[in-house]
């Protein structure tokens, strides 16, 4: 028997999350069973935990969309018992149970080895909001990032934090743009050179197009914000959007794309191919600083998980959200 999170939902659709123990013969059906050790709080997971939001397909079930371990039984042949595993993606978590749990079961071609220069508790102080900040700064190199400062947007959650802390290990000047000013000297612990009050960027304004300040930008935001941004990226610079915790909406003009060439470029972590996924790994191995890291991370247990949930989607978690599913 092992711990898991699992959420339920009742006869009237209200939902509650305990953990509660679970047998391997529970787990659903895969090719590799892992050993989990860490898993993270994403803001996904939050919704996962409380009413799903149309991502959890059916109850009982166990969140979690990251998870880092080491195989315990493997149908594979590219997994063996003993090797270390990172998962993000592939809609574990949300469609297939995920890493709020000590053993997950899984398909081979969702996992990646662990990257040499991390262990299983740095794999998952980065998880899937700093896997995809990676993706978002690779994202903007491939298109050219421009001479001005590049802009972090959301800089005090998971993915912006760790944005933050890439670009400025990369030699780029990073401008952090945060709703909560008392964050500040985290940012620019991480690397920032600027810090930017959210109520600048969130102001409405009437010109499509502003002066040309940001050299690039990750935006974990979207919404009014993102459309406000567009208009002041620099000609040519390109903007990677990773999130929508500022709105799903976007009430922007073509003008900047038309006149000032901007690139709007969409992240997606979910469904990235085995070898985007592995050199997104390598990368982060490489480029992040693991002193970094650890200032931003919290650490939690399965049990804290449904206030966590919840903080998330408030916008109230600093940095990244460690889970040790066996404490
Ligand atoms: P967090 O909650 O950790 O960070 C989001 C940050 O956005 C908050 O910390 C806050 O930053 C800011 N924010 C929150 N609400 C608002 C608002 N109403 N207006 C403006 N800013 C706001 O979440 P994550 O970093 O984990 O994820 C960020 C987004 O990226 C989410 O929408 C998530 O679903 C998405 N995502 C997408 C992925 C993909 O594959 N495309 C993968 C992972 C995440 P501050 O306090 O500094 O202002």
């Amino acid at each position: 028997m092992f711990n898991a999170l699992v959420v339920n939902k009742d006869d009237e659709g209200k939902t509650s999350a305990a953990v509660t123990q679970l047998s391997l013969d529970q787990l659903p059906a895969g090719d590799v069973t892992v050993a989990v050790e860490y898993s993270t709080v994403n803001y996904k997971d939050g919704l996962c935990i409380g009413p799903g939001g149309g991502l959890v397909r059916t109850y009982p079930h166990v969140p979690g969309i990251d998870f880092a371990g080491t195989v315990e039984a493997s149908d594979d042949a590219r997994y063996k018992p003993g090797d270390k595993v990172v998962l993000t993606g592939w809609r574990v978590g949300e469609a297939h149970w995920g890493g709020y749990s000590q053993k997950a079961r899984v398909k081979a071609d969702w996992l990646v080895p662990l990257p040499a220069g991390l262990d299983t508790r740095q794999a998952m102080a980065v998880g899937t909001a700093g896997f995809t900040a990676m993706l978002a700064v690779m994202a903007l190199e491939d298109h050219g990032i421009k001479s001005g400062p590049v802009l972090v947007t959301g800089a005090a959650g998971g993915v912006g934090s760790v944005a933050t802390a890439i670009l400025a290990h990369l030699g780029h000047k990073v401008a952090a743009v945060t709703g909560r000013p008392e964050t500040a000297d985290y940012l620019t612990s991480l690397g920032a050179t600027q810090i930017v009050a959210r109520e600048e960027i969130n102001e409405t304004v009437k010109r499509p197009l502003e002066g040309e300040t940001w050299g690039g930008c990750v935006d974990a935001v979207g919404g009014p914000m993102l459309a406000r941004v567009l208009g002041q990226m620099e000609y040519g610079a390109s903007v990677a959007a990773v999130g929508l915790a500022g709105g799903a909406g976007l009430p922007a003009t073509v003008i900047p794309f038309l006149l000032r060439g901007v690139n709007l470029l969409g992240i997606d972590s979910v469904m990235q191919p085995y070898e985007n996924r592995l050199r997104a790994w390598q990368r982060i191995a490489k480029d992040l600083p693991m002193d970094k890291l650890e200032a931003m991370v919290q650490p939690a247990t399965l049990s804290d998980l449904p206030k966590l949930g919840s903080d998330i989607l408030k916008g109230q978690v600093k940095g990244r959200v460690v889970v040790d599913v066996n404490a």
